[in-house]
């Protein structure tokens, strides 16, 4: 039984059938075939064409369900061509007069047609040469066991890939999906956030050679806690993981018992337990874990999968819907924070050398102020409704956040005018995720009603590590000193103009971290809804006073290594060890 190791980024096991996914298209190699294979030759192409045309068939169903029936057309269409005997019959003739195999069939069709088409030198055919490309890449991609379409997964999958883009993790029917498995990433990747939000296991950093070692529909093994995957098990292995399973289920259970409780130290703290999430779908899990409410909606998700950004009143619609949902607790919308590794499919940006460094977030607002305002008239519509306060992204100076204040005072202007209600009294926040912001907490603090500290910036920004890049992966650390005395830092800068400082970074939900975080003084954190009553568990274990300790040693250090292991070691003496969450 062959297994491969890697870096567990969401926790849980499951056993699953692999689905492997493939951006790129492998070689695809052509060749001729003696005349005895031209039998099995041709029964390839039938098999391959049946594999294109059932999943054509999911893909148009799932496209009228979504989209419209409208936008399903062009799959009819591609249906159509795919069983079109000519086009059929001119593969067959391929394989059995001219001895190519399928692969080179199709390719010598294609070449064929478009030269015809070019001659033709007319736009409609350009069109749909690329249409018939198109249903082409449908069928070397079965031909080729390589799926490169995500939105036709089969039930129980766990998706073996290089990379995802949040844009591709956008299509995945999340109901079928039981895992992931990805050469690339880091802990905090949007990748690795969003498994970590729906909770669903997943691997990163995962030997490449996966990628061709196993097959579509293999049962593999996924343990998202040790980082390991077992393909094909049987016996003994098979038996100690369903236990493994079932004990899992079982702790989750007795966890819930948590959730009526409350979040408060011993010696009477209170700590606030908010959740993150990406999309509508994650508010019933908040709602079983009773957290308290949402820190952090990241609005970029609710548009990666359409067609198009939402317009003002469909945005006021969503927003109102999550504030029902959450019947009083406060919810906290972040503006959209496009760019870096989150792109629109359908949002034109341009390629960058650095693009976490680029045109991202609020930078992108402030230029395409049509859609800011929209987005910015739709969330104080929606605070009419319920308890709401807007979050500013990816803020890197003073000039910057009063632009924007200035902007929002313009919409408020603009919806008095029109006699629309709104909370005038609206909290606006920042996210601190920028080191020269944290630099100037003391300054931004006077200015907005809250910070939240976004430890997945706020680290590759201050170390310097990209947080996409498995290779240096090691490098990325929460524990690196300078950003605690960052952190440390913004606290206090809040505390001094008595406002509220929340952690919303995967940070958050590092339980070696969070005495650290409590004995700095932090009140509140939100993380991924699967965190909460863990992280409560571990709050009811600690006091804040007996922690002061804790955090001046900790800031004294000057090594990642030395605190983490610190921290470790503090856990397992006082906290009831490995045990503690
Ligand atoms: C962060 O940077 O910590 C954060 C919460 O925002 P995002 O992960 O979406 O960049
Ligand atoms: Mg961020």
């Amino acid at each position: 039984m062959k297994s491969y190791r890697g870096t567990p980024v969401s926790r849980g096991i499951v056993i699953g059938k692999v689905y492997k996914y493939s951006r790129k298209r492998t070689l695809i190699k052509t060749y001729q075939i003696d005349v005895e294979e031209v039998a099995e030759e041709l029964k390839r192409f039938a098999e391959a064409r049946e594999i294109a045309h059932q999943t054509l068939l999911h893909i148009k169903e799932k496209a009228s369900r979504d989209l419209g029936e409208s936008q399903a057309q062009i799959f009819k269409a591609y249906i159509h061509m795919l069983n079109d005997p000519v086009f059929s019959e001119k593969i067959q003739e391929l394989i059995s007069e001219e001895r190519l195999n399928v692969e080179g069939a199709i390719q010598k069709a294609l070449a064929e047609l478009s030269e015809k088409f070019r001659r033709l030198d007319n736009d409609y055919f350009q069109e749909r040469l690329r249409d018939i490309e198109d249903v082409l890449s449908y069928l070397l991609g079965a031909l080729q066991g390589n799926t490169n379409n995500l939105s036709n997964l089969p039930e129980g999958s766990i998706i073996v890939a290089e990379d995802l883009t949040p844009s591709e993790i956008a299509l995945i029917d999340k109901e079928l999906l039981k895992g992931f498995v990805l050469k690339q990433g880091g802990m905090t990747s949007h990748t690795s956030i969003v498994a970590r939000s729906l909770g669903i296991p997943a691997i990163i950093n995962v030997d490449k050679r996966i990628m061709d070692e196993v097959k579509n529909g293999e049962v593999i093994i996924l343990d998202g806690i040790r980082g390991e995957i077992y393909v094909s098990p049987e016996g003994e292995i098979l038996e100690r993981y369903r236990k493994k399973i079932t004990i899992l289920k079982k702790k989750e259970e007795e966890l819930l018992g948590l959730s009526q409780e409350e979040s408060i130290t011993r010696d009477g703290q209170r700590i606030r337990l908010a959740a993150n999430i990406n999309s509508l779908a994650e508010l019933d899990s908040v709602l079983r874990v009773n957290g308290d409410g949402i820190g952090l909606l990241r609005t970029e998700f609710l548009f990666l999968k359409k067609e198009h950004l939402f317009d003002e009143e469909r945005q006021f619609k969503i927003y109102k819907k999550v504030l029902e949902k959450m019947d009083g607790r406060p919810v906290v919308i972040r503006l959209l924070d496009i760019g870096g590794d989150k792109d629109l499919p359908y949002f034109e940006s341009p390629k960058e050398i650095n693009p976490f460094l680029g045109w991202r977030g609020i930078r992108i607002s402030l230029e395409r102020q049509d859609i800011f305002k929209s987005q910015l008239r739709a969330l104080l519509r929606a605070s009419h409704y319920g308890d709401i306060s807007i979050l500013i992204p990816f803020i890197s100076s003073i000039e910057e956040l009063r632009e924007v204040k200035g902007i929002i005072i313009e919409v408020k202007n603009e919806l008095e005018q029109e006699d629309i209600p709104y909370n005038r009294q609206i909290k606006i926040g920042l996210m601190i995720e920028i080191p020269s912001t944290a630099v100037m907490a003391h300054a931004f603090a006077r200015e907005v009603d809250f910070f939240s500290i976004g430890t997945n910036d706020l680290i590759q920004y201050t170390i310097a590590v990209d947080r996409n890049n498995s290779r240096i992966a090691s490098l990325y650390t929460p524990f690196h000193p300078a950003v605690l005395k960052l952190i440390h830092q913004v606290v206090k800068a809040g505390q001094a103009e008595k406002i509220g400082v929340s952690i919303c970074g995967e940070a958050a939900a590092n339980k070696y971290l969070l005495p650290v975080f409590v004995a700095m003084g932090i009140t509140e954190l939100s993380m991924s809804s699967g965190y909460i009553l863990e992280a409560k568990k571990l709050i009811r274990k600690l006091s804040r006073e007996e922690l002061g300790q804790v955090l001046e040693k900790v800031m004294e250090m000057n090594q990642a290594v030395e605190i983490e292991e610190y921290l470790k070691r503090y856990m397992e003496e006082n906290l009831g060890g490995k045990n503690g969450r």
